[in-house]
């Protein structure tokens, strides 16, 4: 109930209410008395390293709050997929998790109340589609980490076939915070319905890259320039990412939007992860999106046709519009293919791989023009 009135989002990208989704994990019954409580640590967006700092800094917050989940949802087991790539923020949940059985606050009759809890690390292989909760499952079940059709749905049968509630790194850390303090100490902070504090990246060419905590209704111009000292050489803002490279794309005539998600939403942007990726006027917009259409390109699982072979595609016309040999029917084609991807593909990376070029379009035009 406190969670609930909390009003707590999850921070992962979707912000869907974590207290409804612990809710409804409790209400699905275990299956062979299994449950399962799953940390997504697989941190995969490039520009975003809120979870890599927030593990590496304070792992215990996690453990704690997947404990308190299991103890609310009714289950013992939890695990944390965590990317091989970040080997220091494996040590030290090691150590964290060492420490915490010792000191009987994870494992067997935790406190004397009972209440059995542990905890298991799994380690991702780097694959950014590994993020998507059923190929997470999928590569911690041993198979290759590709999403599958949905429904049945994870709080259904998640791991194993087991009911499994799924929460992010972030989302978990303030949880002990928040049930210590009351759910309306938190609300005190934020603005709207976006409320709390978020973590945010700040990446790009800015003077202070790194990871900074706000309360949400801070403006997007005082995250850059206050908090990340302002662009490299003071140069001019040619764009800005947010929510990673699946994230829509900005110029600078909304940096005084507070970062909320009712304002994002209103302007046409996406918060996602919390990832800010500022590119300076030394990069162009075509030279940025050939990039992030790479990534996709590279990180596309294959599995379905639209978001194999629309990446592919769109990083062909891209160059193309590089090398000033693109025609009216290849921007027609491209287009073509950026509205069909998120209609037909089976996961979010096909489904949002497009973002950036789109929003591009409509606010760099010149970007696209045939010049002859
Ligand atoms: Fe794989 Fe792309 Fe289909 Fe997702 S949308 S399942 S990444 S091919």
């Amino acid at each position: 109930e406190e969670m609930k009135k909390s009003g707590l989002r999850g921070r992962g990208g979707a912000g869907f209410p974590t207290g409804v989704t612990w809710e409804s994990a409790s209400k699905n019954p275990a299956v062979n008395g299994k449950k399962f409580i799953v940390c997504n640590a697989d941190e995969g967006d490039p520009g975003a390293f809120m979870d890599r700092s927030l593990l590496e800094g304070d792992p215990n917050s996690v453990l704690e709050a997947m404990a308190i989940a299991g103890y609310a949802v009714g289950a013992s087991q939890g695990y944390i997929y965590i990317r091989a790539e970040y080997p220091l923020a494996i040590d030290r949940l090691k150590i964290a998790i060492a420490q915490a059985e010792e000191a009987g606050v994870l494992g067997d009759n935790i406190l004397g109340t009972g209440f059995n809890f542990k905890i298991e690390l799994k380690y991702g292989a780097g694959a950014f589609v590994c993020g998507e909760g059923t190929a997470l499952i999928r590569s911690m079940e041993g198979k290759a980490g590709r999403p599958r059709m949905k429904p049945p749905f994870m709080k259904q049968s998640g791991l194993f076939a087991r009911p499994t509630c799924m929460n992010n790194v972030e989302s978990l850390s303030i949880v002990p915070h928040l049930l210590r303090d009351s759910a309306k100490t938190y609300m005190k902070y934020g603005v709207g319905e976006s409320l709390g504090t978020k973590l945010v990246s700040v990446g790009g060419n800015v003077k202070k890259p790194g990871v900074y905590e706000i309360p949400f209704g801070t403006t997007i111009r005082e995250i850059i320039y206050d908090l990340a000292g302002g662009i490299q050489g003071d140069r001019k803002i040619r764009l800005i990412q947010f929510g990673g490279a699946s994230g829509k794309i900005a110029d600078d005539s909304i940096l005084d939007v507070p970062y909320t998600y009712e304002d994002f939403k209103e302007h046409d942007l996406i918060i996602g992860s919390g990832s800010i990726l500022v590119i300076d006027e030394r990069t162009s917009v075509i030279d940025f999106l050939r990039y992030t259409q790479d990534f996709f390109l590279h990180e596309s699982c294959g599995q379905c046709t639209p978001c194999r072979e629309g990446n592919r595609h769109i990083k062909m016309f891209l160059d193309k519009i590089k090398a000033q040999t693109h025609t009216q029917e290849d921007l027609e084609t491209m287009q073509t293919f950026a509205k069909v991807m998120p209609m037909s593909s089976l996961c979010g990376l096909g489904e949002t791989a497009q973002n950036a070029l789109k929003s591009a379009m409509k606010i760099f035009p010149d970007t696209f023009k045939i010049k002859n």
